[in-house]
Formats: C-alpha cells, structure tokens, sequence
C-alpha cells in the first residue's frame, strides 16, 4: 500500500510539472512520518525515499535509532523547544521550523560548541493564522538579515503550512506569498533555494507556486488516527 501510494504521488508531481515545464528533478518528497511506525518508514524507504520527516523531538529519537542502520536523511518539522535544541541540532539535515530569532540562536550556538553545521528553514506565518509558528511576512527579511549572521546555521530557504482547508486553491496565495518572498531575499543578494510548501492535499498547488520541497504524510502512509497531529 505504502509502496503505490508513493508512485500515485510521483506520478501527480510528474503531470502537474509536465503541464508548467519544471523538472520532477528539483522536487523532494520528504514524508512525514509521525505516529507511523519505523516499520512503515522502512517500507517507504524500500520503495525509494530517503527523506523522512518527525514532529516531536522524542519519537524521531526513538525511530531513528530503530532505523540507525539505515541512511535515511531525517528533517525536523514542528515546533522546536529551546531544551530540545541538544536532540535535534546536528541529529537531522534539515530543521523546517526556525520560527523565532531566539530558537535560531540557540541552535546556532549548540552547533558552535559542537562543532556542526546545521541547515535549517526559515518557518513563515502566511497565512496569519494565530495558531501557527513562524516569523510573521513583514519580519522575514530582517529575521534573515539576523539568522544569516549566525555561526554554524546555513540557512537554505524558507517554509510555510498552508490553511487548513478542503479546498487547496486556498493556499495559493499563501504559497505564492512565500515565493515572492524568497525572491525579494534573493534580490539582496542572498542564496536561499529552498521553498518547503505543500502537505498531502494542496502539493499540486505547491508545485505549481515553486515548492521544491513537499512535506508529504497521509497520502503516502494514510491517515492518521490522532487528527490533532
Ligand atoms: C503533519 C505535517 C505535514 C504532513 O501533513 P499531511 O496532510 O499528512 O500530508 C506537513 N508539514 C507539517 C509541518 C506537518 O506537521
């Protein structure tokens, strides 16, 4: 099941890059995998990803020393809180969710005192939605000005959660919002390549707007039983 749900996902990105001339090349899947078992992980990864994606600081400890034998690329993609910066920074290739100066920070000097280089994202709040993290669209260019200046933290690009909504079309805008963004940091100079935008139900969408990084859980190992996570 795990195994064709990747190929219906590969397949779609395949169309909808065909109809707007990009390349399927320059778009990873990373798939998100919490509360799915390291089993399920497994079997993705033995269909062909690499890239896995966790929430919660405790249950990527767990799988990835289930999985330790194994090169999987692990990213990080909720809220990181300042005393689990130790478990994670240097643990994953790519944190999603720097959502404040302070959290930057405190990775940037864990990854000094240990000695490692962390890629991380910028997390975008482009949608206003109070319930979600992330630097507010007005405060990113300074917050890169900011993070860009910190030792050990190589920032490579931004990413934003679109609305919650049944209807993809309404993060659009939110996607597009991001792009335009990134652009104008480009504009100053920096290299920033990476939008990571786009879930199970609006990645079409993502794609169509420049994602080249898509966040993928449900539609590859189902549904989740806790719709809260
Ligand atoms: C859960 C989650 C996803 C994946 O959501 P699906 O709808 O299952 O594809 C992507 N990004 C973040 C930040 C998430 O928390």
């Amino acid at each position: 099941m795990i195994a064709e749900n990747i190929k219906r996902v590969q397949q779609k990105i395949k169309e909808v890059c065909e109809k707007i001339d990009r390349n399927p090349e320059e778009i990873k899947i990373v798939a998100v995998a919490k509360t799915f078992s390291s089993q399920m992980i497994y079997e993705a990864y033995q269909a062909g990803l690499i890239d896995f994606a966790e929430n919660y600081a405790q249950e990527f400890l767990e799988k990835k020393k289930e999985l330790n034998e194994f090169p999987i690329h692990w990213h990080f993609i909720g809220h990181l809180q300042s005393n689990k910066v130790k478990y994670i920074a240097g643990q994953v290739d790519l944190i999603h969710s720097v959502d404040s100066l302070k959290i930057a920070r405190e990775i940037s000097e864990f990854c000094l005192r240990h000695n490692v280089i962390q890629n991380v994202l910028l997390e975008v709040n482009t949608s206003g939605e109070t319930t979600k993290y992330g630097f507010p669209p007005d405060d990113v260019l300074n917050a890169v000005d900011a993070i860009m200046k910190l030792k050990n933290l190589n920032l490579i690009g931004l990413m934003t959660i679109g609305k919650f909504s049944e209807d993809p079309e309404e993060s659009r805008n939110e996607f597009r919002l991001l792009r335009e963004l990134r652009d104008e940091i480009r504009c100053k100079g920096y290299h920033l390549e990476h939008l990571s935008m786009g879930m199970s139900n609006d990645f079409p969408v993502a794609i169509q707007e420049g994602a080249t990084i898509l966040r993928i859980g449900s539609a590859i190992f189902g549904t989740r039983i806790n719709k809260n996570n």
